[in-house]
């Protein structure tokens, strides 16, 4: 995040969904809210907080449920049929590759301001929202 993040990009999913009416929507929307702003607790980040708590995952047991593993590695929520949590399962491999480089693409959302390449005839794409 050194260099800005590509805001435009970021946010398009975020202010589509406002525009629904529909409450799971509104829910979604606030878990992505949620983990954008790095205010999500997986269960490592609470028990390197908290000593007497632990750190690792209840689904699958994996000793650190970090972000990276409650979002794409456990094995438990992998295997569930829901194709909300199907369908991103194709991008884990490239997760575990980059998410050392790019945390704040990878776990939390927002696109680095150098991955943001806008075409030029959508440029002010992003200004309807505002
Ligand atoms: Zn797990």
């Amino acid at each position: 995040m050194q260099h800005g993040i590509e805001w435009a990009y970021t946010l398009t999913v975020m202010y589509a969904w406002r525009r629904s009416r529909d409450s799971w929507v509104t829910s979604l929307s606030a878990a992505l809210e949620t983990i954008m702003a790095g205010a999500a607790w997986p269960q490592a980040r609470v028990g390197d907080t908290f000593h007497d708590q632990p750190t690792f995952c209840s689904l699958c047991g994996e000793s650190r449920a970090d972000s990276l593993h409650v979002n794409g590695d456990c094995p438990h929520m992998n295997s569930m049929q829901d194709p909300s949590i199907q369908m991103p399962n194709k991008l884990i491999p490239k997760a575990n590759r980059e998410a050392g480089d790019m945390p704040c693409y990878w776990l939390r959302g927002l696109m680095p301001l150098a991955l943001g390449h806008i075409p030029e005839d959508q440029k002010n794409y992003h200004d309807k929202y505002y």
